[in-house]
């Protein structure tokens, strides 16, 4: 039976995971499960940059995937990879292993209020967008998909965490 596995990695707030589960397994049509193996990302760490190699510890979560198994990480840890300052997710297009970060959807860190619900619902954006990847789709036009390309926190709030008409049924494609 395959499964889509969340793995928490240095993330504290876990029962915000829990919250996520059925709706990644509804959204997916898969079963969910969440990990309480502990991770350490220490070894991905670059003193340099101050942040955590993603490509790194994608390459670490393959290895452990089992077969037909998705494996998603999940961290408040801030990530790069090398070509870019930071990220929020990374994913291998039709792959085993999706990471996600989220060190940088606090609306703390740019000189707001925090709020909570706005955090969560990004969170969860980016999880459902880096999933997707890993089922195979690519980046969509579409306004509101959660499929868009985003860069900055702005824009992930102009998207829903919905997949528009035809990612779905791309999507439901991939996963037959
Ligand atoms: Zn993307
Ligand atoms: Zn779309």
């Amino acid at each position: 039976m395959p499964l889509i596995k969340i793995i928490p990695l240095q993330f504290p707030a876990v029962e915000e995971l829990e919250k996520m589960l059925s709706i990644i397994s509804n959204r997916f049509k898969m079963e969910t499960s969440l990990s309480t193996r502990p991770f350490d990302m220490n070894p991905y760490f670059n003193p340099v940059r101050s942040q955590y190699n993603a490509n790194e510890i994608i390459q670490k979560l393959v290895t452990s995937a089992a077969e037909n198994n998705k494996i998603v990480g999940i961290t408040e840890l801030d990530l790069f990879i090398p070509v870019l300052r930071y990220i929020f997710g990374q994913a291998y297009l039709g792959g085993s292993a999706a990471l996600v970060s989220g060190h940088r959807l606090h609306n703390s860190r740019y000189g707001l209020a925090e709020d909570p619900n706005l955090y969560f619902n990004r969170l969860l954006k980016c999880l459902i967008h880096e999933l997707g990847h890993a089922f195979g789709l690519k980046h969509c036009l579409k306004l509101g998909c959660v499929m868009v390309s985003t860069t900055y926190v702005e824009e992930m709030d102009q998207k829903s965490d919905l997949f528009c008409h035809s990612c779905q049924a791309e999507l439901t494609e991939l996963t037959q």
